[in-house]
């Protein structure tokens, strides 16, 4: 082979082979999703992965991250082992852990992992539990004190209006845990049911849920029927909580005797479904927070209306379980109109 001795070729062959298990070996530290800094056991860097260099590359960031990188090693070296958050103020805020560990043969190894979507779920999940907490403190708080005041109340027509009074606050309660489970329930579980679904049917299913509390607040719904053979593979469930949800806010922010417009078409390969009112309509710096979780333009018309700040939230997250979006436009003092398009069935 080639005129070498069989003893050239064999080495010839095995550096080959080391080459490419190096290479090998190179590459998947190259698509791990955190950095790698290898460190001998003199201190010098001896390897470091796409990633490290991705990070350590990037501007200001890059210095303050290759700062704790040396920090970390040299602590790692005395203790064994050493750890810490860099966060590079953004925006967009990015929080980086730096974690170094120290290996047998005396070097180091240090990682560089971006946690910032950890932190931010974090953030999430923390001020979701306080908002639940706020706004399942104050009808509960009320329902105590109405119920004290009770105790000691002889007057039996103030009784009966102090009962009134705390059964709407259990019904606010109730009604806030509906749409906590209804929320969970949609974000856990996708479009689990998927299913043609007409948008006649969802149309027609989700005026029958709204329509007592449309006729309480004197409110017509104008359905304008779509073509039967308009349809969404969707989980019909979810689709009728969302309408039903645009709808209750329609009638909820619209005053009396005004009418409120369904109807749905189909246009460019979705299904747009559309309810609008009359009412008093959205203020312009409003309309990006309006789907947030318990954000609301006007906190007391809410709580008067028996409104729980989630019902946007479940609308966006069933327009995201389909696939589809939701979008708003709005005048103050005119009207608002919510679109929800969702792909339509083949
Ligand atoms: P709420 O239970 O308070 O109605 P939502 O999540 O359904 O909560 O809506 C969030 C906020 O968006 C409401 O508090 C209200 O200020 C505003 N909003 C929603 N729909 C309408 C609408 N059709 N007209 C005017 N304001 C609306």
């Amino acid at each position: 082979m080639d005129g070498l001795s069989p003893e050239l070729a064999d080495a010839r062959a095995e550096i080959v082979r080391l080459r490419q298990q190096l290479d090998r070996q190179t590459r998947a530290l190259d698509n791990l999703p955190i950095g790698v800094v290898l460190v001998d056991p003199r201190g010098a860097v001896v390897g470091r992965n796409a990633m490290a260099s991705g990070f350590l590359g990037a501007g200001h960031g890059g210095v303050l991250v290759d700062e704790a990188v040396g920090r970390m090693i040299d602590l790692a070296r005395r203790n064994g082992r050493a750890s810490t958050d860099v966060r590079l103020y953004g925006p967009p805020l990015r929080v980086v852990t730096v974690t170094a560990l120290s290996l047998t043969d005396g070097g180091v190894l240090a990682l560089i992992d971006d946690v910032s979507e950890r932190e931010r779920l974090e953030a999430v999940r923390t001020d979701f539990v306080a908002n639940i907490s706020h706004e399942l403190k104050t009808p509960v708080g009320a329902i105590a004190l109405l119920a004290e005041t009770i105790v000691d109340e002889d007057d039996q027509d103030v009784v009966r209006r102090l009962a009134g009074r705390l059964a709407d606050e259990a019904h606010r309660a109730a009604s806030s845990i509906d749409d906590l489970l209804e929320l969970s329930r949609i974000e856990r579980g996708g479009a689990a049911g998927r299913e043609r679904v007409t948008a006649l049917s969802v149309l027609r299913d989700a005026v029958v849920r709204s329509l007592a509390a449309a006729e309480q607040c004197d409110i017509r719904l104008d359905l304008d029927e779509p073509d039967p053979a308009v349809a969404v593979w969707g989980d019909r469930r979810q689709l009728v909580s969302a309408i039903s949800n645009l709808i209750d806010n329609a009638v909820k922010y619209s005053e009396p005797a005004s009418s409120v417009q369904l109807s749905a078409a189909s246009d460019d390969g979705s299904v747009s479904f559309v309810v609008t009112d009359h009412g008093i309509g959205i203020p312009t710096r409003d309309l990006d927070r309006i789907f947030e979780r318990f954000y609301r333009v006007d906190r007391a018309r809410s709580r008067d209306t028996g409104g729980t700040g989630l019902g946007l939230a479940i609308v966006n997250h069933v327009a995201v379980n389909h696939d589809g979006r939701v979008s708003v436009r709005s005048v103050e003092g005119e009207g608002s109109t919510f679109i929800l398009s969702i792909p339509e069935a083949p």
